[in-house]
């Protein structure tokens, strides 16, 4: 058994590592962990970081609060915060503040709360027709937070926004009544955070014969780049790894999406180990990431990674686009450049490895893919295509957009050929005034 000991503002001190840092590289930790999530643990610390190469060590910048995460002047204000007399009341009070102008709940996800019978299902989001995503409410946290991540107001107790469900019965109701839907996905925070015991009352719910339109459960997870013990020594991994057999016995399909940033998480003997026995119980896994400026800009870092990925029989499934919130001008990418790192990555790699899809933005409307640029009868232009849209209908058509350099996110790009609006847009202002009391389709982030 490998003893779980996670560090966060409370207790890094003990962190022995951390004494080679830099005074400004620990203020850094103090001032920025106040405000975005910080939480790292004794296995990414000892095993993913490299400590000759700190701060731009890709895993330290993964998992530690840099100064540059936050903004100059929420730097300064929050600095000058923790050191004034302010109580933690006080303290908290600025962090909110901070945390309502870092876009915390992006692309409309607050706003898909789906109903069976009237009941709110407050922990499943329906926005693609197959696929419906459970928050189960004891894996809304992680065995390490992730400096970009996005769903970072559900760690930083902001309630109000934090999707949580107690209730499987009300799923499968919902999953009986929407017989489309033949896939769930469980997501976070991470599911894998939950004890066995937990989650497999979960799992094993929804092996009923009447979910017959069920055939795949999906399981997001960064625990195999975190805490693959996991899957190995922990005291309830033998008894995870018969649930997962359950439920490939059950006739569906399971599928783990692993998150993994970088291929140094794919180098430790834990998680070979940790994939050995995921997949003796006959689920697949498929792997995704965001690319992130500091952590995964380049071309060779991609490479290495699916080919890694491949060797390990783990599946390339998505790479992401940063999206706009958090700490998104320090690991934001533009997306011209984020399509050259994708295809210069995936070039060099044998068609085994080309399962990835990307670069891929999950935008209000859907995942939009940046397929290239290219020039249309002398415009440059970005071509792009949904790969997931809230009408089936939009997906696999490309469409075009005016070339911008410097655009991040779909939302700052205009349509090509002086078209006053991209296709879908009519059609998403409806879906809104339809499904909602107000008017979001203006913000097709
Ligand atoms: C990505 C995503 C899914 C799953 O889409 P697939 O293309 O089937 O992997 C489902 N729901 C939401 C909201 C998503 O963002
Ligand atoms: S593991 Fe996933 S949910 Fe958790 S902090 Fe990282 S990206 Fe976010």
């Amino acid at each position: 058994m490998n003893e779980y000991k996670s560090y966060t503002l409370r207790n890094y001190n003990e962190i022995n590592q951390l004494k080679s840092l830099t005074a400004g590289d620990r203020n850094a930790i103090e001032v920025v962990g106040n405000v975005l999530p910080f939480k790292t643990n004794n296995y990414v610390v000892e095993n993913l970081i490299d400590w000759g190469n700190i701060p731009d060590d890709p895993i330290y910048t993964l998992t530690f609060p840099r100064k540059e995460m936050l903004l100059d002047n929420h730097f300064k204000l929050m600095e000058e915060k923790i050191g004034s007399t302010a109580d933690k009341e006080n303290i908290k009070t600025l962090a909110n503040q901070i945390r309502m102008q870092l876009n915390p709940h992006p692309a409309g996800q607050a706003h898909n709360v789906p109903s069976v019978d009237g009941i709110e299902l407050n922990g499943v989001q329906h926005k693609y027709r197959e696929t419906a995503l459970f928050f189960p409410s004891q894996g809304q946290t992680c065995h390490a937070y992730c400096t970009f991540c996005f769903r970072w107001p559900q760690f930083v107790g902001m309630n109000e926004i934090k999707f949580a469900m107690k209730e499987i019965e009300l799923l499968k109701r919902y999953l009986i009544r929407h017989r489309e839907v033949t896939d769930v996905l469980f997501t976070g925070g991470d599911p894998m955070i939950m004890k066995t015991k937990i989650l497999s009352t979960y799992l094993h719910a929804l092996l009923d014969d009447e979910l017959y339109n069920l055939k795949t459960i999906r399981i997001g997870t960064k625990a195999l780049g975190y805490w693959p013990y996991r899957f190995t020594t922990d005291n309830d991994a033998d008894e995870l790894l018969r649930t997962m057999e359950t439920v490939i016995k059950s006739g569906r399909n399971l599928s783990i999406m692993a998150h993994f940033n970088h291929p140094v998480e794919l180098s430790t003997p834990a998680v070979e180990e940790a994939i050995k026995r995921i997949r003796s119980t006959g689920a697949q896994i498929r792997t995704q990431s965001p690319i992130l400026r500091h952590i995964n800009d380049s071309p060779e870092i991609w490479s290495q990674m699916w080919r890694k990925q491949v060797d390990l029989n783990l599946i390339p499934y998505y790479m992401f686009v940063v999206r706009d919130t958090g700490a998104q001008h320090f690991f934001g990418i533009p997306l011209a450049e984020a399509w050259n790192v994708f295809r210069n990555a995936y070039q060099t790699v044998s068609g085994i490895c080309r399962t990835v899809r990307g670069p891929s933005m999950s935008t209000n409307p859907g995942k939009v893919q940046v397929l290239g640029v290219s020039e249309i009868r002398g415009e440059k232009v970005f071509v792009l295509r949904f790969l997931q849209g809230r009408d089936p209908d939009w997906v696999a058509r490309p469409f075009f957009a005016k070339y911008d350099e410097k655009a991040i996110w779909l939302d700052e790009l205009k349509p090509a050929f002086n078209e006053a609006k991209f296709f879908f847009e009519d059609e998403l202002e409806e879906i809104f005034h339809e499904r909602y009391d107000f008017d979001e389709s203006e913000n097709f982030e």
